[in-house]
């Protein structure tokens, strides 16, 4: 008799041998420089499409209580929980000519969220908005950002087309000075960064792309006065034009579909496939909400952040393939749960990823009808070493007449472009538009960007001060010599791929943080060795995925395959846990970071 665990471990070793070849073939020695940034002669690619001429104001000089840096969802979380502290004046400074952040650059065709829009889109209970759709698009999404931003009256004061050059604390005011492109030099008792992560657009350095002579754009600026129509399609400029589209991740794989229903032709290059998922999008029902019912959109919302940081739950409402995958989620999200004993866990979690893979490549073959283009259209690498992405179009697309994969796989990528075309192997392919759907720059945005420079104390630079001893911060907010400095985002907080719910948490404690600082007439610093313990804490029993990251096939979540350091960057016990901590924290112990401010002493 066959001894089904022989066969099982048979097939992985097999899965894994097939795996380490797929990457090797795609693996780069230039790795993440091989990309070069939207900036200088590249500068069109990243330029506003939706902003329309920007109207000159004067250099602004005066005093706000808060300063928020970025109008996405994480700024506008942040100035919406502001204003329900009772602070009055929140600037937010944004470099679009609009709130909405990814949602305000992104508006390609078929632009959706992927999370389900009744946990992603945040305040549904506060503003009484119930989305339309399962899974929403990005035109509703930006539209619940500018509906949030007027409830709680952030446009009086916000700054649009504006970027923060600088930051630096004043001793003697007690402010900080916030510099800006514009020429402002305004003074803020607080200032929140909340600057995103994937916000600036790039660019693959293929040999000759500048002297392409057709049209070309990068996804994240859609050009639709070339292309014609709408995020919804209709894209009658295209109607005889060849169109080549460059990347297939999230977002090709949306965008792909509506250019190959209005393109004359469609060229697709390839090099690494997604792994595309059932989407299932369907208008919501009374079945998925209840919004007479105080705070459902939050139940759901939190049920859903248990499931796919490894709580465990009575019932799965949300239920779609995230929640269904979410073990498969465990490598990278670096703080997911674990139950029960790691060896079977790992084993298990081995089986299920190699079922889910093959469900998905059995897909393509379902879905695709010429069995070489389904060949190339399968995904070879373990579920979550590239973004999951869902659609029910896609794999279709491939089906039309006027639409080619060009696999680039062997050659690194596309060789060559020219000013007609791009150059794959021995063809060259004539083309009209160039669409670049090649991402985002990673770590690049905001004060990580080194092009926002903060001063905090004495001078102090925050990038050096970091340099030298590593980043550090109390929960990944505050810092020791940088005070009344509240940064949003990942780094030494908590990571989920429902990114909206952990802003609005963050946005929750930043308020509360600024609130307490105004009624003790104090100034928010925690001190080095709350510091220290914090770092002590992020480090014990983080999780060490590194081995995983390495057999990974490159992306932006390996750093082009040079795998992930495995450093203390995340709250390893998940994001549930940790917005416990912090609202425990809040109740027990938030006084500690306060610090009367000097010559206040005696009357304290
Ligand atoms: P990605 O970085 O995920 O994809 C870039 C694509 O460009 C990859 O397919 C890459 O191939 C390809 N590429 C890069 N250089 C070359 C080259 N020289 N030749 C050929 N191909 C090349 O960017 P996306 O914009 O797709 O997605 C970025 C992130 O934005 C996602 O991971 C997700 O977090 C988010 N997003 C979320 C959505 C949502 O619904 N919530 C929707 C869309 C995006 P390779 O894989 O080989 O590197």
């Amino acid at each position: 008799m066959t001894d089904p665990q022989a066969v099982g471990n048979r097939e992985l070793a097999a899965l894994k041998e097939r795996y380490r070849f797929e990457r090797e073939r795609r693996v780069r020695p230039d790795g993440a420089s091989q990309y070069q940034s939207t900036e200088a002669e590249f500068g069109y690619y990243a330029a506003d499409p939706y902003a329309g001429e920007v109207s000159e104001r004067e250099p602004l000089r005066d005093i706000v209580d808060v300063a928020v840096i970025g109008g996405g969802f994480g700024g506008i979380l942040a100035g919406a929980r502001l204003r329900q502290q009772g602070v009055e004046r929140v600037r937010i400074i944004e470099k679009g000519g609009d709130f909405g952040g990814t949602w305000y650059w992104n508006r390609y065709p078929g632009i959706h969220c992927d999370i389900e829009s009744h946990v992603y889109l945040p305040m549904l209970d506060e503003t009484g908005y119930v989305p339309e759709w399962k899974y929403a698009p990005g035109e509703e999404i930006r539209r619940h950002a500018v509906r949030i931003s007027e409830k709680f009256d952030l446009y009086t004061d916000a700054l649009f087309s504006t970027a923060v050059t600088s930051l630096t604390w004043d001793e003697a005011s007690g402010k900080w000075i916030v510099a800006t492109d514009r020429g402002d030099a305004f003074s803020a008792t607080y200032v929140v960064t909340a600057t995103g992560t994937l916000s600036e657009p790039k660019l693959p350095g293929i040999p000759g792309i500048e002297t392409f002579q057709g049209h070309t754009f990068h996804t994240s600026r859609w050009d639709y006065a070339y292309t014609g129509g709408t995020p919804d399609g209709g894209l009658t400029g295209l109607a005889k034009k060849r169109v080549g589209v460059v990347g297939t991740g999230a977002t090709g794989i949306q965008a792909i579909p509506l250019l190959a229903e209005d393109a004359g032709h469609v060229y697709v290059f390839q090099r690494t496939p997604s792994s595309v998922d059932v989407r299932a999008n369907r208008r919501t029902t009374a079945q998925d909400v209840a919004a007479d019912d105080e705070g459902w959109a939050r139940r759901r919302r939190d049920n859903f952040l248990r499931i796919v940081s490894g709580e465990t739950v009575e019932e799965d409402l949300v239920a779609d393939r995230w929640t269904s995958s979410a073990v498969l989620l465990e490598k990278l999200v670096g703080s997911f749960r674990r139950h029960g004993d790691p060896a079977a866990f790992e084993a298990a979690y081995e089986l299920a990823d190699a079922a889910k893979m093959n469900e998905l490549r059995t897909r393509v073959e379902e879905c695709v009808t010429d069995p070489d283009t389904a060949e190339k259209l399968k995904p070879w690498y373990r579920y979550a070493c590239k973004r999951p992405t869902f659609s029910d179009k896609y794999y279709p697309a491939f089906n039309r007449d006027n639409v080619t994969l060009v696999d680039t796989a062997d050659t690194h990528g596309i060789e060559r472009i020219t000013p007609h075309g791009v150059v794959v192997g021995d063809t060259t392919y004539e083309l009209d538009c160039l669409v670049f759907a090649t991402g985002f720059s990673v770590g690049t945005s905001g004060i990580l960007s080194g092009k926002l420079p903060v001063h905090g104390r004495g001078g102090t630079q925050l990038l050096h001060a970091w340099a030298q001893r590593g980043p550090r911060s109390l929960h990944g907010f505050t810092g020791n010599g940088f005070p009344n400095l509240i940064q949003m985002g990942s780094l030494q907080n908590a990571a989920s791929v429902n990114f909206t719910h952990v802003l609005d948490e963050q946005a929750v404690h930043a308020a509360a943080l600024v609130a307490a600082a105004e009624a003790r007439d104090a100034v928010i610093e925690p001190s080095c060795d709350a510091e220290d313990d914090w770092i002590a804490t992020l480090a014990k029993g983080a999780p060490d995925h590194e081995w995983f990251h390495a057999e990974c096939t490159p992306g932006y979540y390996n750093r082009e395959g040079r795998g992930r350091p495995n450093g203390p960057n995340s709250y390893p016990h998940g994001a549930v846990a940790f917005h416990d901590l912090l609202a425990r924290w809040r109740e027990t112990s938030l006084d500690e970071v306060l610090q009367v401010k000097k010559g206040k002493e005696r009357t304290r």
